[in-house]
């Protein structure tokens, strides 16, 4: 007997046959009218591109000045990297770990998982560690709240800026860029695609 896939709408819980639809059109619950699934455009590609730019832009970010500091004639400046090893210096280690948490580890995995699926899809390329590889990258959505916190770096340093002598460095310029590239990767991967194409690529294997 063939298996027919059925999906309950979320709002109204009429069951549904599952289809796909194409790009430009949308599926929507005949019912309530919910919005239940809608492709979007060229996912893999945008998701491909992205992830490349993270990964050119998360070396600036995390190794040039987020801020320079004046103090007596002498200038310092403070990177991602060095902030994160003084608060480890200082016995603050708790906070060290979820800095460098939020804004360096958590940003890396997310670019490095997202390159290596969208590739793969995108050349074609089978791998049994995809459907893991996928797993991984909607299991950081779960962190997303920390990207509100690393938002707060970044205004606390726009605002020592205007109060002390600082000068607001290129790192700086740099992480915004990053958070705006997480932001549109975290818009552009459909996840229901990608997952199609991970089993089409498994049963092309098989
Ligand atoms: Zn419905």
């Amino acid at each position: 007997m063939e298996q027919i896939k059925l999906d309950a709408c979320p709002e109204c819980d009429l069951l549904l046959r599952q289809i796909l639809p194409e790009s430009g059109e949308k599926a929507v619950c005949p019912r309530c009218g919910y919005l239940l699934y809608r492709p979007r455009k060229q996912s893999i590609e945008r998701t491909f591109a992205l992830s490349i730019a993270g990964l050119i832009v998360i070396f600036p970010a995390t190794l040039l000045p987020l801020i320079g500091i004046k103090l007596l004639g002498n200038s310092h400046d403070g990177t991602l990297w060095s902030g994160v090893i003084g608060l480890f210096a200082e016995g603050m280690w708790a906070v060290a770990a979820l800095v460098f948490m939020s804004s360096i580890l958590f940003p890396l995995i997310n670019i490095i998982l997202s390159l290596l699926i969208s590739a793969h899809l995108h050349f074609n390329k089978p791998n049994r560690h995809l459907g893991r590889w996928m797993r991984w990258l909607q299991h950081l959505d779960e962190w997303a709240m920390l990207e509100v916190y690393t938002l707060g770096i970044i205004v606390a340093c726009v605002k020592l800026a205007s109060t002390a002598d600082l000068k607001l460095g290129l790192g700086l310029y740099a992480f915004v860029v990053l958070l705006v590239i997480t932001a549109m990767l975290a818009s552009s991967l459909d996840t229901y695609l990608f997952w199609q194409r991970i089993a089409r690529l498994r049963r092309d294997e098989a």
